[in-house]
């Protein structure tokens, strides 16, 4: 099988080696850039399976590359910055990042995130011809009737509730943001739409999991959104 390109954006030299050191342990294949314009022109010129992208780049900030790139590319992006603040995070994820890791970071962390990345890649490749059926675990979704299964048991979700399900379902593993959410399932995205977000997602959650408290499906990003885990 062909070891996947990772593209890896960094100007820093120190954690530029240390990510394609880890990334050459595990035989994926790299291509390591320092700018924004370089890492524009590799996504453009080797199709890159995945982009690891910091903010802080020289030449633009990693953000304008992101919208650069998605005007035209589907390629995953996880964002590895110095950056802890949830806006920056919140401004990347919207802008079109997958995933964000804040540095410092574990390598372990990184090729966890990496892993998850391409589990979703070949599951949505494998997924295109049957859009009809969504299954995760013990939960499944029927596109053509609008029904909700859980084993067998068949759920009766509130219209929001099921636009919010299918709206994470479609974007399994991908961090969304509360104001991306909003905007998906209200058109707009006011404070108040995050104060409601809550409370649905509250009731989905009874609905869905086991254990609310402890959700084996959908995750909180504390300030930021939620993401629908592969189970
Ligand atoms: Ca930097």
């Amino acid at each position: 099988m062909n070891k996947p390109l990772v593209l890896v954006v960094e100007d820093d030299a120190a954690i530029s080696n240390l990510i394609t050191t880890t990334l050459a342990m595990q035989n994926y294949k790299y291509q390591a850039v320092q700018s924004g314009e370089a890492a524009v022109m590799a996504v453009a010129s080797h199709n890159p399976e995945v982009m690891l992208l910091d903010l802080g780049l020289p030449d633009m900030d990693g953000v304008e590359v992101i919208k650069k790139v998605r005007s035209w590319s589907t390629i995953p992006i996880i964002v590895i910055s110095a950056r802890s603040e949830e806006t920056d995070k919140i401004e990347a994820l919207d802008a079109g990042a997958d995933d964000y890791l804040t540095k410092p970071f574990s390598v372990e962390e990184l090729l966890a995130r990496l892993r998850v990345t391409f589990r979703r890649l070949s599951y949505s490749a494998g997924c295109e011809a049957e859009t009809t059926i969504f299954e995760n675990g013990d939960l499944r979704i029927d596109y053509a009737s609008c029904c909700v299964y859980l084993k067998d048991t068949q759920l009766h979700l509130t219209p929001i509730e099921y636009k919010l399900l299918c709206l994470l379902a479609k974007n399994v593993g991908k961090v969304l943001t509360h104001s991306y959410i909003t905007k998906e399932v209200w058109g707009s995205s006011w404070d108040n739409d995050v104060a409601s977000l809550r409370v649905f997602m509250a009731t989905l959650r009874k609905k869905i999991e086991k254990d609310p408290s402890a959700p084996q499906y959908i995750q909180t990003h504390v300030g930021i959104g939620y993401r629908m885990l592969r189970v």
